[in-house]
């Protein structure tokens, strides 16, 4: 066996020759949507902030004020003694701001998706999971050791054969609510009416919409009307490091499938709990979100602005009616190479590149947020333009 440091070697040389290694950069918050990058400026269109909450002063108060009454660790799991009254109020305001009897709040999404999804289902069960969906779906399936069916992106009629040739104890169709590598949306209610029909459960990852989509940014579900009396088939889980502006997630549904996870979900009950200065931020938040509604405003006036400034490049930018807008460039190299053209004129968008999205379809990930100005905007289409000529 080679020694651990040379064992690994090999593998990232091959990552390195594919152009697939990753670099993180040291970043930090400036004015707008500005980023230090390594100590340089950058106009970013990276961040998964949609409505600009990470630096709201409102959060970063309440996250002080809970500073002062808890410290800043928990200390302990939630099952043991790190529950607070903080966390608690939160959940009983998250249950209510999505019209579901109950929630119960994870530190990460990733945490909550794949421990929520094994304590759901189990070996002799199914899972039928679109073929883009977020990888800590993927992985709670995996974890679940339930039998994995993938229907092809949002293809109902493959979803409904699937489906109907299965003939598993227990069925729970999984899927991302807004895809976060193309910003579509999942067709809730028609998931739902498939459900309906072939008596499966519906798990819905609402990372995307939360904050953005529906009434008063109460996410897909409100944005697609879905009544209370769905959750009966319905779980919903969202996260809370996005557009809420903070850290976590949550899960929401019924009274007893909540107790359920809470009893049986591995990274609730073996994780430490997050810090109830976190929770805090996040009742905050939520009371901006549903206040400050011209952030979602905003948000919408800069999509059409940037769709529009899209028009003529020579790549494809597929609809998307969420913050996420995603330019299609095909191959990894043309990918980073657009990256830095757009580097060197001081503008940060990200190049997503294979496992994150499939093979040929490298892309700039462009995400807006309430923070952008409309010259913002501008900004990075001119650039783009004068890239597509060179
Ligand atoms: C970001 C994301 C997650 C993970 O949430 P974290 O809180 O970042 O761990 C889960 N699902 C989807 C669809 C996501 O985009």
């Amino acid at each position: 066996m080679p020694d651990l440091d040379t064992a690994f070697r090999p593998a990232l040389a091959d990552l390195e020759q594919k152009r697939l290694l990753r670099r993180r950069r040291a970043v930090s918050p400036g004015a707008d949507a500005v980023l230090q990058v390594d100590g340089v400026p950058r106009l970013a269109f990276c961040s998964n902030d949609y409505l600009g909450l990470a630096q709201h002063p409102a959060l970063a108060d309440a996250a002080r004020a809970a500073i002062a009454g808890y410290g800043v660790g928990s200390g302990a799991s939630p099952l043991v003694s790190g529950h607070s009254p903080a966390h608690e109020a939160l959940e009983r305001e998250l249950a209510a701001f999505v019209g579901l009897p109950r929630a119960l709040y994870f530190y990460a999404g990733y945490a909550a998706n794949s421990g929520c999804v094994p304590a759901l289902v189990e070996r002799g069960d199914a899972i039928f999971s679109d073929a883009l969906n977020h990888a800590c779906l993927i992985d709670g399936a995996r974890l679940s050791r339930a039998d994995v069916k993938v229907y092809a992106h949002n293809d109902m009629a493959a979803l409904d054969a699937l489906l109907r040739e299965s003939s598993a104890r227990r069925k729970l169709v999984t899927c991302d609510a807004v895809f976060s590598m193309d910003g579509d949306p999942a067709p809730i209610p028609e998931l739902l009416a498939l459900c309906e029909r072939h008596d499966a459960w519906l798990y819905v990852d609402d990372a995307h919409g939360f904050g953005v989509l529906g009434e008063g940014g109460r996410g897909s579900l409100s944005h697609w009307r879905v009544p209370a009396s769905a959750a009966s088939r319905l779980i919903y889980m969202a996260t809370l490091g996005k557009a809420a502006g903070v850290a976590g997630a949550f899960l929401a549904g019924g009274n007893a499938v909540i107790e359920w996870l809470l009893q049986r979900a591995r990274t609730y009950m073996f994780a430490t709990a997050a810090p109830a200065m976190i929770a805090e931020a996040l009742r905050a938040s939520l009371r901006v979100i549903e206040a400050e509604g011209w952030r979602r405003e905003r948000l919408a006036e800069l999509r059409e602005r940037l769709r529009a400034g899209l028009q003529g490049l020579p790549w494809h930018a597929p609809h998307s009616d969420t913050a996420i807008q995603p330019l299609i460039l095909g191959d990894n190299a043309t990918a980073l190479a657009v990256m830095a053209a757009l580097e060197e004129r001081g503008i940060w968008v990200p190049a997503i590149r294979p496992p994150t999205v499939p093979a040929g379809t490298a892309r700039l990930r462009i995400t807006l947020s309430a923070d952008h100005r409309a010259k913002d905007v501008d900004r990075l289409c001119a650039a783009l333009r004068e890239i597509a000529t060179q």
